[in-house]
C-alpha cells in the first residue's frame, strides 16, 4: 500500500527527498525531526542532509472545478492531490454585487451621469473567476517547489493537438499513423460533431470514423474528410459516394460537406485560462512541458490507469514514464476557500446593510479565520479535543439576545434598525390608531431614582438591578420605565387634577 509521501526539509530548509509516512514517523519519534507544516505534511530535520537528491516533476491537469496535481519521480508517484476551485462562487459573488450596486445607483445617485462605457481592460484580461483558478494552482506550485526538490513542470495545455493533425510534417508520418494519432483524431471528431451521427442524428455510440469520400474512390485520410457516423449508417453507406448515399437528402449533404471542412472553433479546443497558467508557471524559472488532452488519454490507457483528476495529471505530457505505480494512492483533497471580503458590512438580499461592520483587526491571539487548529476545551458544553478550521467571530450584542426580551422579534429588529426619531413617529401613528396618548418626556434621573422610595442612587453604574433602601429589588429598565411614567403623569396632570395620582 502506497501513501502520499511526507515532504522533508533539512536544518537549512533545503528540500530533501520526500519519505514514506512510516519513515517520517520513525524520524519524529527518534527526535531527529520536528513537524514543520501540517498541510501538506512536512517535517524538518535537525541536521543537514547529504543524501543525493532525486529529481521530481510537478504535473498539472487544470480543470474548471477541480485541478489534478501529481509529483512524479522516474517511475513512482510521490505525492498527489485534487485542488477544488471556487471559480463559480467568485462569479456568483461578483454578479450579486453588480446587481446590488445597480439597484443602489438607481435609488441614490440618479442625478449623476451614467458611467459604464469608459472602462478599459488590460490586454489578455481574464475574468476574476478564471484568475482565481490560475492563482490557486500557482500558489500550490510555489508551495510544492518550496517543499520538494522540483526540477520541472508538466501541464495539459490544449485538448487536441490541432497542429499535429493538419501538419503531419511536424512530427513525421509515424505520429500521424500511430495509435496516438487515432486517439487524438477520435477525441477531436467526437467533440467536433458533438457525439452525434452526422447521417441519422443518433447519439448512441459506438461511433465509427467514416471517410466521407470513400478511400477506395480516392478519398484522403485528412481530418477534414472524416466524419462521425454510427455503426449502422457506416455499414449502410459502405463505399458509396456521399452524393449517391444522400441522393434523397441534398440539404443534409450540403450541411455535412460544409461542417466537415470547418475546423473546431478555437474557443472550444483552446482554453484562455490554461494559456495564462502556462505564462505564470514559466515565471517559476523551471522548464514547463506542455501536453494535449489526447496525449494524456493515450498515456493513461496505455498505462492501464482509471480516470480521475489526479491520475490524469500524472499522465500529462511526453515525459510520462513507461510504467507508473499508482496502486493504493489517495489524493490529498484541497479546497480553495478564498482570502476574505472587501465588503465592510454584509448585506441582505436587497443590498441593505445587515449586522455590524466587520472588524479591521484580522488576527486575535495569533489566530485568524481559516487557521487549522487543535483546541482542547477542558469543560462546558464543548468539552473535548477538536481539530479543524477556526472562524473568528465578534460577540453578539447583548441587546438582541432572545431569552431576555419581551417585545416581539419584529419590533426588536425595527428598534435596532430605526433611528430614534423614526421609531417615535411610528409609535405616535400607532397610538393614534388605538386612541392612546404618547407623552414626550425627558428621561433625566429616571434610571437613578428608585421609583417606589424616591431615593437617588449615585452608585448605580452599569448594574442591571435597582435595590431600594427597603430591600426591594427591581429590574433596571422596568424601574426606569415606571419612573418615566410617574414623572410624566405628575408633570402633565398634577395641575389639572390638583393631587399626585398614585401609580402602582
Ligand atoms: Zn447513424
Amino acid at each position: 500500500m502506497n501513501k502520499n509521501s511526507v515532504f522533508v526539509l533539512d536544518k537549512n530548509k533545503k528540500q530533501c527527498n520526500p519519505v514514506h509516512p512510516a519513515a517520517a514517523r520513525k524520524l519524529l519519534t527518534e527526535g531527529k525531526a520536528a513537524v514543520f507544516r501540517q498541510y501538506p505534511f512536512t517535517i524538518i530535520l535537525k541536521d543537514e542532509s547529504t543524501d543525493e537528491i532525486k529529481q521530481l516533476r510537478i504535473k498539472i491537469d487544470p480543470g474548471a472545478k477541480t485541478t489534478g496535481l501529481a509529483i512524479v519521480s522516474d517511475t513512482n508517484i510521490v505525492w498527489c492531490a485534487e485542488l477544488g476551485h471556487r471559480g463559480f462562487q467568485v462569479r456568483d459573488n461578483l454578479s450579486d454585487r453588480r446587481i446590488k450596486r445597480r439597484s443602489r445607483r438607481s435609488r441614490k445617485t440618479r442625478y449623476r451621469k451614467p458611467r459604464f462605457l469608459n472602462r478599459k481592460r488590460p490586454q489578455a484580461w481574464l475574468p476574476p473567476s478564471s484568475m482565481s483558478r490560475v492563482f490557486n494552482i500557482q500558489s500550490w506550485v510555489k508551495k510544492l517547489c518550496r517543499l520538494a526538490p522540483t526540477t520541472s513542470i508538466s501541464m495539459e495545455l490544449v485538448r487536441f493537438d490541432m497542429q499535429k493533425m493538419v501538419n503531419p510534417e511536424i512530427n513525421g508520418v509515424e505520429y500521424q499513423r500511430g495509435e496516438l494519432f487515432g486517439y487524438e483524431v477520435r477525441e477531436y471528431l467526437l467533440e467536433k460533431f458533438n457525439r452525434t451521427c452526422v447521417y441519422c442524428n443518433s447519439k448512441d455510440g459506438p461511433f465509427n470514423l467514416d471517410h466521407f469520400h470513400p478511400k477506395s474512390k480516392g478519398g484522403s485520410d485528412q481530418v477534414s474528410n472524416l466524419v462521425l457516423s454510427c455503426v449502422k449508417c457506416n455499414q449502410a453507406k459502405d463505399n458509396q459516394l456521399p452524393a449517391d448515399f444522400l441522393s434523397d437528402r441534398p440539404k443534409l449533404l450540403a450541411m455535412i460537406d460544409k461542417q466537415r471542412k470547418q475546423p473546431l472553433a478555437d474557443a472550444a479546443a483552446v482554453n484562455a485560462t490554461r494559456w495564462k497558467l502556462k505564462e505564470i508557471l514559466k515565471t517559476t524559472g523551471l522548464p514547463v512541458e506542455i501536453g494535449s488532452g489526447g496525449l494524456t488519454k493515450f498515456n493513461r490507457k496505455h498505462l492501464g490507469i482509471s480516470k480521475s483528476h489526479w491520475t490524469d495529471a500524472a499522465c500529462v505530457g511526453k515525459s510520462t514514464p513507461e510504467t507508473l505505480n499508482i496502486r493504493g494512492y489517495q489524493p490529498l483533497l484541497i479546497k480553495a476557500m478564498g482570502y476574505s471580503f472587501r465588503q465592510m458590512v454584509k448585506s441582505d438580499k436587497y443590498g441593505f446593510p445587515r449586522g455590524a461592520p466587520k472588524l479591521r483587526q484580522k488576527s486575535f491571539f495569533g489566530f485568524q479565520t481559516g487557521d487549522m487548529v487543535k483546541a482542547v476545551v477542558p469543560k462546558g458544553k464543548y468539552a473535548g479535543t477538536h481539530t479543524g478550521r477556526i472562524a473568528v467571530r465578534k460577540k453578539v450584542s447583548q441587546m438582541t439576545i432572545k431569552s431576555s426580551r419581551k417585545l416581539r422579534s419584529k419590533s426588536v429588529r425595527q428598534m435596532l434598525n430605526w433611528a430614534h426619531y423614526r421609531f417615535e413617529l411610528f409609535l405616535k401613528h400607532k397610538a393614534a390608531e388605538y386612541n392612546k396618548i404618547v407623552l414626550d418626556v425627558s428621561e433625566a434621573y429616571t434610571s437613578k431614582t428608585v421609583s417606589w422610595t424616591g431615593e437617588i442612587l449615585n452608585n448605580l453604574g452599569g448594574k442591571k438591578v435597582v435595590t431600594g433602601n427597603d430591600g426591594f429589588r427591581l429590574d433596571r429598565d422596568l424601574n426606569g420605565a415606571r419612573g418615566i411614567l410617574i414623572k410624566s403623569v405628575v408633570e402633565k396632570f398634577s395641575t389639572t387634577l390638583g393631587d399626585t395620582p398614585s401609580v402602582s
